[in-house]
């Protein structure tokens, strides 16, 4: 049996501001998936601010609300394309692109 991680596109995606993280890591523990960690890096601040790891995040925002820092993280919901039109979905009304 293949141990190979089935990829589904991503629906959330999160930036960090690093002249603004504290490097406190509640954003860490509260994320769901675990899809944010701290860099190995110091800031200006000599603290390791956090990161994305570039896969799993939702968009649920759980993050943000946690941050004490206003402004510190972004986070963004992906729109993804629906199913192409056809015949049979009423493809005829499908706005032209
Ligand atoms: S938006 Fe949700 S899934 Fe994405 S990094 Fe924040 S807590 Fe994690
Ligand atoms: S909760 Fe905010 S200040 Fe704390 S590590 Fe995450 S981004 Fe930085």
């Amino acid at each position: 049996m293949s141990s190979e991680k089935i990829s589904k596109p991503a629906r959330g995606k999160v930036t960090i501001d690093v002249e603004e993280c504290k490097g406190c890591g509640l954003c860490i523990e509260s994320c769901p998936p675990k899809c944010l960690e701290l860099a190995p890096e110091l800031s200006h601040y000599g603290v390791h601010p956090a990161r994305y790891t570039g896969e799993d995040c939702t968009g649920c925002g759980i993050c943000f609300y946690c941050c004490p820092e206003p402004g510190a993280i972004r986070v963004y919901r992906l729109a993804h394309a629906t199913v192409p039109p056809t015949a049979a979905t009423g493809g005829e009304h499908a706005a032209a692109v």
